[in-house]
């Protein structure tokens, strides 16, 4: 356990979702008094989510969308611990987290994000692969590319992106870019969608959009149909369709780590953590949840980053509130938020409601946006 000193407080930020690094940063410009503040992340280089399909494309390099978190912390002033929590005790304020002692806490902040649900898929968890953890994806897809590059070129491959949502078209059409401009690999793209249309929850026009540009492509989609099972070189639909292939990734709907339910925390029927209009959990005060795994009540949002980014300042102030025993701050979301959707070359999408744009302007005008998220959330810039 940690040496602790009686007049002062332990702050635990657990995961580095995009809501903590803004925490991080205030804390480096602004440390609180006789507060030690602690992270705890499974990776020391972590993603900008936003720019991952361009760094599939080949439009960034990795040091472009990665956070070095041990800098970044070094500069605020927090202790990083480089781990994977596995429970935490609520009553007894510890966490404990793989090969280290249990660590006691006075106010926790967990961000530690989301992954596409896969448990009800049979062989999934053999076979499958997610696209978060993301570096577990991209070695996995680096290490697919790298083999497919020494066969023959006249070999058909069958890529297989499970998932309608917009980061599994933004991944699979950054993956088609990158083997048609980058490599002689000769290969079949195909979409499985559980939905009858792809991006669901984007308005016609998106839609409209995407599935001619995928045609165009020669992406065949598959609407309305689950995959029930995978092996190593198959996939089962429900319609019993077999689908054979040579690379599959799924960005299904999101899931929750099953830690937080098992440790006491409220959560929602999904696993995710219940929180107030303050971020904190509806069960313990003095632990926040934001971004992908909390569960806003009453009505949950979207799983977004950008609510994650938005939730970060509130945050800040609330844990600091706490600390002080201070008023907190109700985090009020947007009703509607703007998606920068990537088309696999530098050319994006736009969408907002019922509004849509398009063109290479909009690719720079993302580009713009998150190189200038990465370069306020890297270290001391
Ligand atoms: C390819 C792709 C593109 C996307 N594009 C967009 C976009 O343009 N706009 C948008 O709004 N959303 C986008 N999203 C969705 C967005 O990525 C998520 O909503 C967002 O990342 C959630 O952020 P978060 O802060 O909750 O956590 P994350 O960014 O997921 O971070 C969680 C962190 O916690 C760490 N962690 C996890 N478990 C533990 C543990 N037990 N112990 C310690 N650390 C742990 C992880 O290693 C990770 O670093 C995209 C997603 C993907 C996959």
């Amino acid at each position: 356990m940690n040496a602790l000193t009686p007049h002062k407080k332990y702050l635990f930020l657990i995961g580095c979702g995009h809501s903590h690094i803004s925490i991080i940063k205030k804390l480096g410009m602004c440390p609180p008094p006789d507060t030690t503040v602690t992270l705890i992340s499974t990776d020391a280089l972590i993603p900008y989510s936003g720019m991952l399909p361009g760094l599939i494309a080949g439009h960034y390099t990795f040091e472009d969308c990665h956070i070095d978190l041990q800098k970044l912390c070094q500069w605020a002033g927090v202790q990083f611990i480089r781990g994977k929590v596995q429970r935490i005790d609520p009553l007894n304020k510890k966490i404990y987290c793989h090969q280290h002692p249990s660590l006691q806490y006075d106010v926790l902040s967990i961000n530690i994000g989301s992954q596409p649900a896969v448990n009800d898929i049979e062989g999934a968890n053999e076979h499958g692969c997610p696209i978060k953890p993301f570096q577990q994806f991209l070695d996995h897809w680096q290490h697919w590319l790298k083999t497919a590059q020494t066969m023959n070129t006249s070999t058909l491959h069958r890529i297989v992106m499970i998932g309608g949502g917009a980061a599994s078209i933004e991944i699979l059409l950054a993956m088609h870019y990158k083997l048609r401009h980058t490599t002689s690999i000769h290969a079949s793209f195909t979409l499985v969608c559980a939905n009858q249309n792809i991006l669901s929850s984007y308005n016609e026009r998106v839609q409209a959009f995407f599935k001619r540009h995928l045609k165009t492509l020669g992406i065949t989609i598959l609407s309305g149909k689950h995959v029930t099972a995978i092996n190593q070189h198959q996939l089962t639909l429900d319609d019993g369709t077999i689908l054979d292939y040579d690379f599959s990734a799924w960005a299904t709907h999101a899931g929750a780590q099953s830690w937080p339910a098992e440790s006491g925390l409220k959560c929602d029927d999904k696993g995710f953590i219940q929180i107030d209009q303050y971020l904190r959990s509806v069960s313990h005060p003095n632990i926040f949840a934001v971004g992908d795994i909390a569960a806003f009540m009453p009505t949950p949002l979207p799983k977004a980053g950008v609510y994650a980014v938005r939730q970060g300042p509130i945050l800040a102030n609330n844990i600091a509130a706490t600390l002080k025993k201070h008023p907190l701050l109700a985090f009020k979301p947007q009703k509607r938020f703007l998606s920068l959707l990537t088309t696999g070359d530098r050319h994006a999408v736009a969408s907002w409601g019922p509004l849509f744009g398009h063109g290479k302007w909009v690719w720079w005008w993302k580009n713009h946006i998150d190189r200038a998220f990465m370069a306020h959330s890297s270290q001391n810039r």
